[in-house]
């Protein structure tokens, strides 16, 4: 039976039907959150690597700055396609592919909300997510 895998398993679990969390961290020193996570210590107290802990962040957040590519050579991706700044309502910014693939409809300041979407399957026939960003309609 296939599972779904997450692309950066790293940074989000596969598990969510909608609107995951992000794993990232938070400093137990001065409450600074951070993401991705790392393993250096406090970018902002400079408290040792001990004083940091995992924190799963809410993926919801306001849409700071993006950026439409237009033109890829990449594999990866096919262009157009939208890359958002995103500002959590945890604290840390995270760069993200957007749902939207051009910037149609888009303004500063749309609240955004983490989605996962299909990104093919792997070598064992697991179903593959990739975490994106989207504008969160059920705020307005
Ligand atoms: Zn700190």
């Amino acid at each position: 039976m296939p599972n779904r895998t997450a692309v950066h398993p790293e940074l989000y679990s596969p598990d969510y039907a909608d609107n995951p969390s992000l794993s990232g961290g938070k400093c137990r020193a001065c409450g600074y959150a951070f993401f991705p996570p790392q393993r250096y210590g406090c970018e902002s107290c400079g408290a040792p690597p001990e004083k940091l802990e995992a924190v799963q962040l809410a993926g919801r957040g306001t849409l700071h700055s993006y950026a439409t590519v237009h033109l890829h050579m990449g594999k990866d991706i096919e262009a157009p396609f939208t890359i958002g700044l995103i500002v959590l309502d945890d604290g840390p910014a995270i760069r993200s592919t957007l749902t939207n693939r051009t910037d149609a409809g888009l303004a500063i300041g749309d609240r955004m909300k983490s989605v996962l979407v299909a990104a093919g399957t792997d070598q064992e026939g697991n179903e593959m997510v990739e975490l994106r960003f989207a504008r969160a309609e059920a705020s307005k």
